[in-house]
């Protein structure tokens, strides 16, 4: 019988996860049944929600069971297909069943991707999840204009990278950005920020003030905690915050310390709006086509961090969470 490998997760983190809470498991390569897909998985995605589903909390989306592999976006190729299936074998398609080597699928949980717009890497990155966040969060929920200034957290990663291009591209006056980094502050100057700051440098409230002294249109916020304060702060009269992530709390173990001037939001009135990709599927196709434009322009552009094999996905997740990646944190099997 063959065999391939799953990752399940072995027990729940408390704070930061660690390797031992993730277990590599030998399992057989089962055959589809009518209406099923084998698909050998080539490249999968590790995403920061993921760290929320390792909690047994109720949420936008349920939790990994203990002893079970886990899940999440991947794509691969089409190996074997049950009767009465479309797809044939060589299709190369995105799903949820990432975190293993083989995937069986009911083929409707199958999307066949356009390998020739870009590679299937990209459907887990700037033309997939991460890039429909980053449009609809950016046009749709922050309702961007023209002229505006725009602040994003987290920028140097896949969402944050998207988020400060496209409001380029779409018109925005000022573009700012934080990262971990010295290097990625230089990454976010190359991607055509006009301000970009290292968040360890000193208070964001500061560094925020510094590189928009007139003060911000839109937050994207990917961080929250001091990030979300300094925004609140720096936000004019009318503000939008397009709430997406709060990676700053992910692993705490303490409720925030921040934001603290909330009220500030009363006299400028503000929008702080919270939102789920997943409610914008209806912006896709046309999120598809600009971005497909921008990237065969060569006026956008998409960074990915690889690791290498199954094994190494629950440290690409680890690493993902400490800031390893430039770009999308993907792994290849
Ligand atoms: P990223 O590629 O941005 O990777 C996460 C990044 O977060 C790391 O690279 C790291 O970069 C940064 N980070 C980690 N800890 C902190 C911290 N304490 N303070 C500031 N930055 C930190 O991930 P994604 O682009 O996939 O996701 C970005 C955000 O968007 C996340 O909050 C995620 O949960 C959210 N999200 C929300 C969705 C929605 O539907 N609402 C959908 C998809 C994503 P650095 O080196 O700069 O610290």
């Amino acid at each position: 019988m063959t065999t391939a490998r799953e990752i399940h997760l072995a027990s729940r983190p408390a704070g930061w996860p660690t390797p031992d809470n993730f277990r590599l498991v030998e399992v057989p390569v089962p055959d589809p049944g009518p209406g099923q897909v084998l698909v050998r998985n080539q490249v999968m995605s590790v995403d920061p929600y993921m760290r929320g589903r390792m909690n047994d909390v109720k949420s936008y989306v349920p939790p990994f069971q203990v002893g079970a592999a886990l899940d999440g976006g991947a794509v691969g190729e089409v190996v074997a297909v049950g009767e009465g299936v479309e797809l044939a074998p060589g299709d190369v398609v995105l799903h949820g069943l990432g975190w293993r080597e083989y995937a069986l699928l009911e083929a409707r949980a199958a999307r066949p991707v356009d390998p020739t717009l870009a590679p299937a890497s990209a459907y887990l990155g700037a033309l997939g999840m991460p890039g429909l966040t980053a449009y609809a969060g950016l046009l749709d929920v922050a309702a961007m204009k023209p002229g505006e200034t725009v602040f994003v957290s987290a920028a140097a990663g896949a969402v944050g990278s998207l988020v400060g291009q496209i409001a380029k591209l779409r018109g925005a006056a000022r573009v700012v950005g934080s990262a971990g980094s010295p290097a990625k502050v230089d990454y976010l100057r190359e991607l055509g920020f006009d301000a970009a700051f290292d968040y360890h440098a000193g208070p964001v409230r500061e560094s925020l003030r510094a590189a928009a002294p007139e003060g911000i249109d839109v937050y994207f916020d990917n961080v929250g905690g001091d990030h979300l304060e300094a925004a609140i702060s720096a936000l004019r009269n009318h503000g939008r915050v397009a709430l997406c992530g709060a990676i700053s709390q992910y692993n705490a173990t303490e409720p925030p310390a921040a934001p603290r001037n909330l009220a500030l939001a009363i006299g400028k009135r503000l929008t702080l709006r919270g939102f789920i990709v997943g409610d914008h599927a209806h912006l896709r196709d046309a999120f598809v086509a600009e971005l497909a434009g921008w990237l065969s322009s060569g006026q956008l552009r998409y960074d990915e961090t690889f690791v290498d094999g199954l094994p190494n996905a629950p440290e690409a997740f680890l690493g993902l969470l400490r800031g390893d990646n430039l770009g999308k944190m993907l792994v290849r099997l």
